[in-house]
């Protein structure tokens, strides 16, 4: 049993990866844990789904405003970050450390950390470079993370690399991959055919999965262009703008009304019942423009047995070697990815060998007892 208090800090409440691994951890330090919201959302009723005590200390609009790196601009918001720090600073004093989960909830918890608050770790989703990032953004959390970080946890070595090129000290750094629930895929009968029937979409298409939020560096535009030239697949695009992204859904769309497409594109929304979907699918598609801290969804879909087809870089390499677990391509390349899709769908026996494999290496690499061991020796003698 996990017997660590741990006060867990997240900023946002939304339904992204980096909440979906707090999610699992949170879950297992639940007896001597608690989980601090500073926005209300879905993440609250998932916790407490679970049994995980969660408060919601509510941030104040200024704060939810301030992108990190447009420099923690204003007065307002600065007072903002001041009070949450003394509160998060008291609370935390019945616990042995506070693990942040995002960049605003750890600079927060640094705040809390400099009015004697329990020791921070940060626990870090993001590959930090230009490509995302301000220099500004990087240079703030680096360097809050340099001074008041006992450690910083990363979901990939990926992204530990890009800690350490963009200033971090890498003796804080500690790689705890997500952790995936096996069972959650094994129980789900292997052909689902209810929602191909509900789609319309005929058997003998094949059905090639997105499950991302809408997001241009998602890249589901890359997906839509390959798939306009393959005229035997449909496309299931599965999440949200979760972000705001309202602009790029409407390019989406755009793009899915050519007449290419027409009657080929199958809109789902954000869901919960990934399983399901994964298992309706024939391959899933990761189309990542910029390097992919982790990518859960590529796990997920060894898990569901399903060829995945991805984007190489970042993460991606730490889950998918090419060709025996899964295809890796390169970013924004629509040609190359119809030519995978083209070869997962005609080359059956490649393409069976390959989900074998790496629905073995999932169970064991990302178990969620297996993550958790790796999690409880990260934050091991704090
Ligand atoms: N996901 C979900 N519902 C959706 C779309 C995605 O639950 O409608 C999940 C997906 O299964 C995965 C996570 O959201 O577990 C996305 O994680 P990933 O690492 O791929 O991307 P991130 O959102 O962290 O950038």
């Amino acid at each position: 049993m996990n017997t660590k208090k741990i006060l867990f800090v997240s900023y946002t409440a939304v339904l992204g990866g980096g909440e979906l691994c707090l999610l699992d951890f949170a879950q297992a330090y639940r007896d001597s844990s608690e989980v601090l919201l500073l926005t209300d959302g879905a993440l609250k009723n998932r916790l407490e789904d679970l049994e995980v005590k969660v408060k919601v200390l509510q941030a104040s609009r200024s704060l939810a405003d301030v992108k990190v790196s447009s420099g923690l601009a204003s007065l307002k918001s600065i007072g903002d970050l001041w009070r949450l720090g003394k509160q998060i600073a008291q609370k935390s004093k019945d616990f042995d450390l506070i693990h942040a989960n995002n960049q605003k909830g750890f600079v927060v918890s640094a705040i809390a950390r400099l009015f004697g608050g329990a020791p921070v770790v940060w626990h870090l989703h993001d590959i930090l470079t230009a490509d995302i990032f301000s220099p500004t953004n990087r240079r703030i959390a680096v360097t809050l993370a340099n001074w008041f970080a006992t450690r910083v946890i990363v979901n990939s070595q990926a992204t530990g690399e890009a800690f350490i090129a963009a200033g971090g000290k890498r003796q804080l750094l500690r790689t705890v991959y997500n952790g995936f629930s096996g069972e959650k895929f094994d129980c789900i009968d292997d052909r689902q055919t209810t929602l191909r029937e509900e789609l319309g979409i005929p058997r003998d298409r094949n059905l090639i999965g997105m499950f991302s939020r809408l997001s241009y560096w998602k890249g589901q535009h890359i997906l839509l262009e390959a798939a306009s030239t393959l005229p035997d697949v449909h496309v299931l695009l599965v999440g949200d703008a979760l972000f705001g992204e309202a602009e790029y859904t409407e390019k989406l769309k755009n793009i899915a009304a050519q007449e290419s497409l027409q009657g080929r594109v199958h809109w789902l929304g954000f869901r919960q019942d990934i399983p399901q979907l994964m298992k309706a699918c024939d391959a899933i598609a990761h189309c990542s423009t910029a390097p992919e801290p982790f990518g859960r969804v590529i796990v997920e879909a060894q898990l569901a047995k399903r060829p995945a087809i991805a984007t190489i870089g970042g993460g991606t390499n730490e889950i998918i070697e090419n060709r025996i677990t899964g295809l890796l391509i390169p970013p924004n390349d629509p040609r190359l990815l119809a030519e995978a899709m083209r070869e997962v769908f005609s080359n059956r026996d490649f393409t069976s060998q390959m989900v074998e494999t790496a629905y073995g290496q999932a169970k064991t690499k990302f178990s969620i007892p297996s993550v958790c061991m790796a999690f409880e020796m990260a934050i091991a003698g704090i």
